[in-house]
């Protein structure tokens, strides 16, 4: 028998060359079998859970969960474009006082570069017709939601050049999308697409890791689907789905209306309270501007960078030459935090309940690579300034008292704003005055019962109430009206 002795150098080439036909042929076997070069469009559905991100009750905790009695998705792999269908329930956590879960049947596209929703507007009396209503936060995400489907994924594999290299018993897929959006897949020894990384970004999080596993693959009348997608948003749940049934090639035409390809910009309108007392709406979620004698304190700074640029830029326009010093954060959802992060850039401090420094500070440390924000772009570090129960801004002239709700079910952290001399008071979330034509709910809310059993407590002299949602400023009379509390 003869010896062949290999050069080590011709050994890692041969090797090489071998691994990179296999890795080759694993990403065109795992097409193959999912069809994808014959896929234009898919509808899946299925049941399981849903979970709400960036709504923990607890900055400690995972994404609240709702229980999902039908999830159905419409995909054309082609504009790209979607839509998704979903009736769910939140399921209430033992122990949390939450209202009465209702069933929600939420109606979300995307199309390119647009994203809305349609629904009955908020607050409306039943029967009230659905509209659409722009989403344009949500498109990085819906579109991530196309692309981490097995199909469309291999499908942005293809059209994208993608790389694949040897990752233990898997191969790795990698590539880019749009020159922004990095995506990491796993195909494993069977040439099933089991894993799927993206990132998008988030005003609170930064770039977020959006991950999505299959599994349980099986033929679904002539197409393979896995039976099992489960996926992660920032490192908690957001979707545990069973697929019950797969179309391949339904019409999927979806049509962007006009009002969204039409959106208009922000808009912060104002209506003056008291002196130096300016509510600010014009959006979904308002802000309260406070003028003391040489600074200004601004309650919440809500949704993203896009939102507080507009509230600055009206600020300077109200209360011309005082810096804003102070920004009081009701909470940590994301809703009511996402324009923290450019007041901190304008210099303010940042005034928070105790439980969300911690969390603010890891999350605000992390990449910001797909939206460089004010922040990440000027480097300075954020300035916080925590209380427990209760904490005062005061400048000699004006008091600005800021107490933890005790006993919320809304979220741990939530803090209610007090204007003791003019008798105001500003809260998010736990009461959402009606619209005027809106009939009084049936059952009281706990969260509105829970912020007057508060207001007892606290023995605070409310005359106005600025809620951060809804129509307007209202009356205390409007609080005790909602929540059935006509007498003494
Ligand atoms: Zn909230």
């Amino acid at each position: 028998m003869r010896k062949t002795i290999i050069p080590a150098y011709g050994l890692t080439l041969a090797l090489t060359m071998a691994l990179s036909a296999a890795q080759a042929a694993s990403l065109q076997e795992a097409a193959k079998a999912l069809g994808v070069d014959g896929v234009k469009t898919l509808e899946f559905s299925g049941s399981g859970r849903w979970f709400q991100f960036g709504q923990a009750p607890n900055p400690n905790l995972p994404w609240p969960q709702f229980d999902v009695s039908s999830y159905l998705a419409d995909i054309n792999y082609d504009v790209p474009s979607a839509r998704v269908q979903v009736t769910r329930k939140q399921t209430i956590e033992p122990g949390r006082l939450r209202p009465a879960p209702v069933e929600q049947k939420p109606d979300l596209y995307v199309s390119g570069a647009q994203a809305w929703n349609v629904a009955p507007p908020p607050n409306s009396p039943p029967g009230t017709a659905a509209v659409a209503t722009p989403q344009p936060a949500a498109v990085e995400e819906r579109l991530a939601e196309i692309w981490s489907t097995p199909q469309g994924f291999l499908k942005a594999a293809f059209a994208n050049n993608a790389k694949s290299e040897a990752k233990g018993a898997d191969v790795e897929v990698s590539f880019t999308v749009g020159g922004k959006y990095h995506y990491i897949g796993a195909i494993n020894a069977r040439n099933q697409l089991e894993r799927v990384r993206t990132w998008i970004d988030n005003p609170v999080l930064g770039d977020t890791l959006v991950e999505t596993s299959f599994g349980g693959y099986k033929d679904f009348g002539g197409v393979q689907f896995p039976a099992r997608i489960a996926r992660t948003q920032g490192g908690h749940p957001v979707l545990d789905l069973d697929i019950a049934s797969v179309k391949l090639n339904p019409p999927v035409d979806i049509t962007v209306p006009q009002i969204v390809a039409s959106a208009p910009p922000q808009t912060v309108d104002v209506k003056k309270l008291a002196d130096g007392v300016f509510y600010l709406t014009g959006g979904t979620h308002h802000s309260v501007a406070i003028e003391q004698r040489d600074h200004v304190v601004l309650v919440e700074a809500p949704l993203n960078e896009e939102r507080s640029r507009a509230l600055i830029g009206k600020i300077a326009e109200l209360v011309p030459g005082k810096p804003i010093k102070y920004v009081v954060s009701s909470h940590l959802h994301f809703d009511h935090s996402g324009g923290l992060r450019a007041f901190a850039d304008a210099g303010a401090t940042i005034v928070t309940q105790e439980l969300d420094k911690p969390y603010f500070e890891k999350a605000w440390a992390a990449p910001r690579t797909l939206n460089p924000d004010l922040l990440s772009k000027s480097q300075k570090a954020a300035t916080f300034q925590t209380y427990g129960d209760k904490f005062v801004l005061n400048d000699g002239s004006r008091s600005i008292e800021i107490h933890k709700i005790a006993g919320s079910g809304h979220a741990d952290d939530i803090s209610l704003i007090y204007l003791p001399a003019e008798k105001i008071l500003i809260e998010a979330d736990v009461y959402t005055p009606a619209a005027p034509n809106a009939p009084r709910p049936t059952t009281p809310n706990p969260y509105s019962v829970n912020l007057y059993d508060n207001i007892l407590r606290l023995k605070l002299d409310v005359d106005q109430i600025a809620a951060l949602h809804g129509p307007g400023v209202v009356k205390l009379a409007d609080l005790r009206a909602a929540i059935g509390q006509t007498t003494n």
